[in-house]
């Protein structure tokens, strides 16, 4: 169990706040200097200079920042919007983010930023204990999405990169049997789906070289039961990985404790959690779920300042005996996935999470089917629960399940039980919502 940069991520939090400290700070006179967003967004909330806003201990007093606000300032002469401080020369990449909520947008990198990105990406990949010189197969594209940039990570750690590229299970499977790599990186829901190709097919993947699965993109990775169904399917060691495109690509990544992801672009980013409702600002420390809001330390091209990232997470304050330190994280969901039924909030994939508890006897894929547009909801909420190949339709099954998810997540559902296959398969990423 290597750790990429030991000096750096088991130093002692305080040691780290203390380094931070002082690239926020920096950062700060940066973004009055550079951004027209921030210089606007900060005085008009009172923070007429860098000083006036303070340091770390103070950043929740700032206002928090919204995508939306973002593209709002997008125009035909900047389409990235007027938080971009720097000039077209100093700009080495840009990705563009597909957006769940809608338009696209750009984020740009200059060579400094990109370096960072890839050394945070490069320890969070690295948590999961694979080694340099071992193999490893993935299965992202270097195409216009910032995953793109972890790439670069797998070179960093020193590994032999074989990518497959994304959709394409025949060419991954042969690859895996031919070339023998250690580790494989996928979504998990590619990961479960390749699974099921192989079982299909009669391929013996827990028995290929393959002994440690990451998997990043979307939530999942760290539900018990959906893990340990990877683990068993894969014969492999399964870890998480976890970034957001607009601040950093594989920001977070788990070791092989698996319990919660570390900060492997510590340094580089601020972590908070807020209430989602009132955005009051959490105690990470005290171990406070809520929604993660990220600010850049030491960023060039597009810095940004309490970014709300409406992934949903919980705080695992416990040391862990990886010996990295500082919180670590678990994302349950994405706000724009969240249902309300009955005033409680309700992540399908933590739905996903109780019914998985039933394997063998379903297959793990469910469909939650709103029946009102957005997210209130009136109970039941309807849930197709899949059947495990087999398996026959048992109503005490159901009710099972129904009962558990009333005790587990406090919501009233009525369980439709449907035959295995029924449920859409995805080489990407699932949605686990159909309205
Ligand atoms: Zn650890």
């Amino acid at each position: 169990m290597t750790i990429l940069a030991p000096e750096i991520e088991s130093r002692p939090w305080a040691e780290q706040l203390t380094v931070d400290e002082a690239s926020y700070r920096e950062q700060l006179v940066y973004l009055y200097d550079r951004s027209p967003f921030y210089r606007d967004k900060l005085t008009a909330a009172g923070f007429h200079s860098a000083a006036d806003a303070g340091g770390l201990a103070d950043i929740a007093r700032l206002p928090l920042t919204d995508k939306r606000e973002l593209l709002q300032t997008c125009t035909p002469d900047n389409a990235i919007g007027a938080h971009l401080c720097v000039g077209t020369s100093e700009i080495a990449r840009i990705y563009s983010t597909s957006g769940t909520t809608g338009a696209p947008s750009f984020i740009p990198l200059t060579a400094s930023d990109l370096d960072n990105w890839v050394t945070g990406s490069a320890r969070s990949y690295a948590a999961s204990g694979i080694e340099p010189g071992q193999r490893i197969v993935t299965t992202y594209n270097a195409g216009p999405f910032a995953a793109g940039a972890a790439l670069g990570a797998f070179d960093r750690i020193g590994l032999a990169h074989i990518p497959v590229g994304t959709g394409n299970t025949e060419r991954l499977v042969r690859a895996i049997e031919m070339l023998r790599p250690e580790a494989a990186v996928l979504t998990p829901s590619y990961a479960a789906y390749v699974v099921e190709w192989a079982a299909k097919r009669g391929v013996d993947l827990p028995g290929s070289t393959v002994e440690r699965v990451l998997v990043a993109g979307e939530p999942g990775g760290g539900e018990a039961a959906f893990r340990a169904a990877l683990e068993e399917g894969w014969g492999a060691r399964v870890t998480e990985a976890m970034g957001i495109g607009d601040i950093g690509v594989s920001l977070w990544g788990e070791c092989e404790e698996q319990d919660g992801m570390h900060l492997g672009a510590r340094g580089f980013v601020h972590a908070e959690v807020i209430d989602p409702e009132s955005g009051r600002a959490l105690d990470m420390d005290a171990g406070a779920g809520g929604e993660l809001v990220l600010t850049h330390l030491r960023h060039r091209a597009a810095p940004l300042l309490r970014f709300r990232t409406r992934d949903h997470v919980e705080v695992r304050t416990s040391a862990c005996p990886c010996g990295r330190t500082g919180t670590r994280i678990r994302c349950v969901g994405r706000s724009d996935d969240m249902l309300i039924v009955r005033g409680v909030n309700v992540f399908p994939s933590a739905v996903r999470e109780v019914v998985s508890s039933f394997t063998p006897r379903v297959s793990g894929h469910i469909l939650v089917e709103p029946r009102q547009p957005g997210p209130k909801q009136e109970p039941p909420l309807p849930v197709s629960v899949e059947l495990a190949p087999g398996a026959t339709e048992d109503p005490t099954l159901a009710d099972a399940i129904r009962d558990r998810l009333r005790e587990a997540l406090v919501v009233q559902t009525r369980v439709e039980l449907v035959p295995w296959g029924s449920v859409q398969r995805t080489e990407y990423k699932s949605k686990l919502v159909r309205r």
